[in-house]
Formats: structure tokens, sequence, C-alpha cells
């Protein structure tokens, strides 16, 4: 096999020197923020490989373009393994990433001006949920949910049942980037099938933990799309997958290309296969089990310590703090203190925030990568420690260092896979 790093290392010594940086920064500090994960060296292959040299627009045994023998041959087993996984009837793996996946559903079956029902932004949606600054947020009419503050902060279905009943929305959405609690999808249909309305479930953040097994599958409850990405919780290359039943399979497979995109990505298509390859394997099954674990072991320990999160816990990989109320610091300065102690986290906004977007209330965290690199419980019982006490002394340049130096020592421990 050629060596491709030896051969960027002399041709482009600063882009190869950049990445080297990039290697380092992973390996050195933790990663929590619950969106991203370290992918299998198999995946790297994937996409470094000639398969990005061939355009294959269309879809398996209808191209436009000859040269198909092998690209056939890895999208199919992405489906079938995708819709095995799922329990799906169709399966669309060529979108290039989460947001083309959600506007490729949109497009397919809404019209200019129709009205969606989902998640309050501030409550956990994501930007492709309608948000104002987003196009979808002006070509639809997006209405909203919440969470119930006297309900622990869950899904306040009694008030998304009277709105629904109200505004008749075409499309019923469910599925966020900030709620730390499981899904009850079942809920959800009967409210949407009330009104004639389509389910659209975006399981982005917990499709892995959906395909391992330990989370609901709104597949199973009947929901009309399914949409998720494959870099999250699923630990595979940066993508989106589209599972529908099956008569809605044209529509989509035509809003994603020719309606939205161009030619996939087919290096990218080959790591969704070798991901959800992996996916069957027990071992994947244990890792989701052991997210699930690390992260309420997290919770607790961090609430143990006096941190208030969200809706008191959590039951799935992530969970929000919030930092104003526990600590009397905002979200920026509370990731910034956690940066230089090489914890890697971001802000988030809270429900209902007080505080600005780029201040806010929250600080989300997740475990999907710091279980990747094998971490158990005993290091989440010590990272929330380190947590805490830098929360409460961001002020403290020693005391900053020492936790630095303890993060970083047990770090070193902990492989990344695919770095050496
Ligand atoms: C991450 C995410 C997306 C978008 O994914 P990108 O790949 O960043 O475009 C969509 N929906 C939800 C709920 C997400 O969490």
């Amino acid at each position: 096999m050629p060596n491709h790093r030896e051969l960027l290392k002399q041709s482009d010594p600063d882009i190869y020197d950049a990445m080297l940086g990039e290697e380092a920064r992973q390996k050195k500090g933790i990663e929590l923020i619950p969106s991203e994960n370290y992918t299998y060296p198999e995946v790297l292959a994937c996409l470094g490989s000639v398969f990005t040299n061939k355009y294959s627009e269309g879809y398996p045994g209808r191209r436009y373009y000859g040269g198909q023998e092998f690209t056939d041959i890895i999208e199919t087993i992405a489906r079938d393994r995708a819709k095995a996984l799922f329990r799906a009837e169709h399966a669309n793996v060529q979108p290039l990433s989460g947001s083309p996946m959600n506007q490729a559903v949109y497009m397919a079956f809404l019209a200019p001006g129709d009205t969606v029902l989902g998640m309050d932004l501030s409550h956990g949606g994501h930007l492709t949920h309608g948000a104002p600054v987003s196009h979808m947020g002006k070509i639809y009419n997006f209405i909203r949910y919440k969470t119930n503050p006297q309900d622990e902060g869950r899904i306040d279905f009694d008030a998304l049942r009277k709105t629904a009943l109200e505004a008749k929305p075409k499309m019923v959405l469910c599925g966020y980037s900030s709620y730390p609690r499981d899904y009850d999808y079942a809920r959800f249909k009967e409210i949407a099938d009330e009104v004639g309305a389509l389910t659209m479930a975006d399981v982005s953040h917990i499709g892995g933990l959906i395909a391992g097994g330990a989370m609901r599958n709104p597949c199973d409850a009947g929901f009309d799309f399914v949409t998720t990405t494959t870099h999250k919780s699923m630990r595979g290359p940066r993508g989106g997958m589209i599972l529908c039943r099956k008569k809605f399979a044209k529509d989509i497979d035509k809003s994603v290309f020719p309606g939205l995109q161009g030619g996939p990505h087919m290096n990218q298509v080959a790591g969704v296969a070798v991901t959800l390859g992996k996916a069957r394997q027990p071992d994947y099954r244990h890792y989701c089990q052991q997210v699930l674990t690390n992260a309420k072991t997290l919770a607790d320990a961090l609430m143990k310590e006096g941190a208030e999160l969200i809706t008191g816990g959590t039951e799935n990989h992530m969970m929000v703090i919030d930092v104003v109320s526990s600590f009397g610091i905002n979200g920026r300065v509370a990731e910034e203190t956690l940066d230089a102690v090489s914890i890697t986290t971001n802000k988030q906004i809270i429900p209902d925030d007080p505080n600005p977007p780029l201040r806010p209330s929250g600080l989300r965290l997740g475990t999907p990568a710091a279980t990747t690199r094998g971490m158990k419980e005993n290091e989440m019982r010590r990272l929330a420690g380190w947590i805490v006490k830098v929360l409460k002394n961001q002020d403290d340049q020693a005391i900053i260092d020492s936790v630095r130096g303890e993060v970083e020592g047990m770090c070193t421990q902990f492989p990344v896979p695919g770095i050496d």
C-alpha cells in the first residue's frame, strides 16, 4: 500500500503539520461534546480511498455514468444494513450531512408555507428545525411545542396536542440536539394521527444508540420518516441517512438526488457501510450500553457535587448543566475554563434562556467519544470532580494548571482509534 501520509508530509508540510497538531490535540484532552466521536480506523481508510474519485449520480443499478460495479456494491450493502438495523422499509444513505438530509425530507413532502410542529429551539430543537436564521425557517411555517418545567422539563404533550389540534400541521417533528431524555414516539404518533400529520423523527444525536438497541426506535412506532447523522453516536464518517416507509421511498430518493444534491460522496458511503457493519456486532451493543452508563455516572456525580442538570439527569448520552444557577458563571466562561484544562465541551442555551446564545446559561456534555476511548465509570467520576472543581475556581491559575495535568495524564492512558 502506498504511504499516503509520507507523500503528504513531503509535498504539503503546512497541511501535514496542521494534521499532526489536530491529532495531538485529540489525544491529549478529552472530548465531551455530545455530537462528536472518534471514528473507526477502517472508516478513515474508506474516506481516504479512491472511492472519492468516482461520480455515482443516481442509485444502484440506475446511474448516470458508467463504471459503477463497485460503488453499487457498497451502496447496496450500506442500504441493506441500515434497513436491517433500524427495521426500516427503505434507506437512503446519500445525504452529505445532517442538514441536507432534513431539507430533502421537507422538500419532498412540504410546500412553501406549510406548517410544521417542532420543538422550541431553546428547548432542544436543531437549527434545521426552522431556526429563523436558517432557510428552512423562512420557507416553511414552523410552530412550536416546549418542555414543561413543572414536569422535570419533560416534553409537554398536553400543550403539544392542543397546538396540533388548533394549527393542523402538515408534519409533526421530534428529535433534538439538546434533550437528555428518551422520546415517547407512540405519543407523538397518536397526536399526529389525530390531526392527519406526517411524522418525522430526527434522531441525529441518538441514531447510533438506537441502532445498538440501547434506545427506543421510531421505526418500530411507525414513523413516516426517520433521519440520523452517521458521525455522532453512530461513530461513522460525517453523513446523513433517511429511513422511511416503502410508500415514500421513491419521493425521498428523488428529493435527495436530483432534487437537492449532485453526486454522492462514495468514499463516505463506503465508510457508512463499514460503520453499519460494526453496529451489528455485539461489541457495538456493549459500547452503546456503556455510553448510557457513563452518562448516568457522570450526571449523578456532577449532581452530587452540586451541579444542577436540566431535567434533573439523563436517559441518553448527554446532559446539560445550568452553570448560572450552579456556579454563577455563564456557558461561555464555563466552556473556556474547561478548554484550559483540556476538557472540551460546548456552551448551550437552556429552555427559555434569559441569556443570549453566545453567553447562554448552559453547558452541554456527552459521553460517546470518551466511551470510544475505553473510559468507564471510574473515569467519569474523576471527570465530574475536575469539572466542578475548576468551574468553582475558574480564577485560580494554580488549580487550573494542576487539573490540566491530571486530565492529560489520564487521557494518555486511553488511545484514540486511528492515531498511533
Ligand atoms: C447534528 C444535527 C443535525 C445536523 O447535522 P450536520 O451534519 O451538522 O448538518 C440535524 N439535526 C439534529 C437534531 C442534529 O443534532
